[in-house]
């Protein structure tokens, strides 16, 4: 039973792997099709498991985006390296719940042992806290609910227990540039988006650390200062350097947010862009972007763990929790009952190792690199980023009767119809830019030069139309 089902989920998947680098990038069918296809009524008796299964990746199949395939530059998007997908299905199959140790031991030791791994990649304080979250998202809200929960704590407040309505004032401060994730993270802890204190920022959209120097000086509440490593058009990352030693002066919290440019600091030759970085209180980090394994993954880090347990810790009498360095995975996140992300983590750091992890991160870059030089050698392409890490944004010029801006969507839709790759747009400093993320560890040089071909060619295009 279980084997007839698991093959042809086996094939399913074998076969769509095998064939990602040939496909149309993005989606080929519109919603009516794909519902037509995939819709019906709702079916009252049963069917044949491999029968649905075929079908069903029969029908979703022209819906499916190739994001996990080596020509996705989309947003900032992973893929998975094969040991991570085989770790995933075997944590389906497994179905532990990794809430409690008791809930399944061996699922409590492997996040700890990931847990050790990951901080000693990262050259992150060995004793910090580490939850294994959805992503980036969460891992914000995490850590900024043990931000909430440590600053408050020190003006005398519990927040877990009294709340926030008549607590001391909390300041937020951020870069201008702060991601959307950690003001909507802060939106769910009680911090409204209008009362996060934008710092200004430099060309690349980096914080001025200056500008927050002068802001800190200025007021005396219980503050979270929010920095970010890896700005989500340009790659470039806030001085948090200097940005940590104000904060310590002053007495606040800082928080980074570093969805894929936390991983600079894997990479020798990169990390001087973080320099300063573990100095700070918590990092919030994807590992469904850069690392490459399956969604959903984040990492939630708080270098105390004791105000992380606090804001997260929830007590019931039929919570059976067992000696001290049981590990409980809720402890640490969000959620109670919860699926074993860390197996695919596991699975990744055991087969690449530090260095293979390294080599990912740096390849990407270089590979950046090369698309942005490609298309910046043709005539009416600029580059509007310094290119430090992953990300390009790449715009074009004018042509009569057409503004940059307008032309610049243009290319875009022709790239995203063409399908040789696919690339999303951004506004950067009030400029329609595409936006290029070489995130995936598939991709290679070829795969690079195919697109760059293909992005001019659908420039051309457009310049001719
Ligand atoms: C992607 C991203 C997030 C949100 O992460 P999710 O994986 O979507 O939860 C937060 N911050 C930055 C800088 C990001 O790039």
């Amino acid at each position: 039973m279980h084997q007839r089902i698991l093959e042809t989920a086996e094939a399913i998947a074998a076969r769509y792997l095998d064939t990602i680098a040939s496909r149309h990038v993005g989606a080929t069918a519109t919603r009516a099709q794909l519902l037509s296809a995939l819709g019906g009524s709702l079916p009252h008796g049963s069917s044949d498991p491999v029968a649905v299964l075929e079908q069903l990746a029969l029908h979703a199949d022209p819906g499916l985006v190739a994001s996990a395939g080596p020509r996705y530059f989309g947003f900032v998007t992973g893929g998975a390296v094969p040991v991570t997908v085989g770790a995933d299905w075997i944590a389906s199959a497994w179905d532990q719940n990794a809430a409690l140790y008791v809930s399944s031991p061996a699922i409590g030791v492997i996040e700890d042992v990931v847990a050790g791994w990951l901080l000693e990649i990262l050259a992150l304080p060995r004793t910090a806290g580490v939850g294994f979250v959805t992503g980036c998202h969460m891992a914000n809200f995490t850590c900024l609910a043990a931000a909430r929960h440590e600053v408050l704590r020190r003006a005398g407040w519990n927040v877990e227990t009294q709340g926030l309505q008549r607590a001391p004032r909390l300041r937020v401060i951020a870069g201008g540039e702060v991601h959307v994730s950690a003001v909507g993270a802060l939106r769910f802890l009680g911090i409204g988006s209008d009362e996060v204190e934008r710092i200004p920022v430099d060309g690349q959209g980096r914080m001025r650390a200056d500008a927050l120097e002068s802001a800190l000086a200025g007021g005396a509440a219980p503050t979270i200062v929010c920095a970010q490593a890896g700005n989500v058009s340009t790659g470039a990352t806030d001085p948090l350097d200097a940005i940590v030693d104000s904060a310590r002066r002053h007495g606040a919290w800082v928080h980074v947010d570093g969805a894929f440019g936390l991983w600079a600091a894997a990479v020798p030759e990169l990390k001087a862009q973080v320099a300063g970085i573990e100095k700070a209180d918590s990092w919030a980090t994807d590992a469904h972007k850069w690392l490459n394994v399956p969604y959903d993954s984040g990492l939630a880090i708080v270098a105390d763990a004791a105000p992380q347990r606090a804001a997260m810790n929830l007590a019931a009498s039929y919570l059976q929790r067992g000696a001290d360095e049981e590990r409980n995975g809720m402890d640490w996140v969000p959620e109670s009952s919860r699926r074993s992300r860390a197996l695919a983590l596991y699975a990744l750091v055991r087969t690449l190792g530090r260095d293979g992890i390294a080599d990912l991160v740096r390849r990407n870059c270089r590979l950046a690199r090369r698309i942005a030089d490609r298309l910046s050698a043709a005539d009416g392409v600029s580059i509007l980023n310094e290119v430090v890490l992953n990300q390009v944004l790449a715009r074009f010029e004018a042509t009569p009767g057409r503004s940059a801006d307008e032309v610049t969507r243009e290319v875009i839709a022709r790239v995203q119809a063409e399908g040789t790759c696919w690339a999303g747009g951004a506004f950067w400093q009030n400029k329609q830019a595409m936006r290029i993320a070489v995130s995936n560890w598939s991709t290679t040089e070829a795969d690079i030069d195919r697109s760059a071909d293909a992005i001019l060619r659908c420039y051309q295009q457009v310049r001719a139309s």
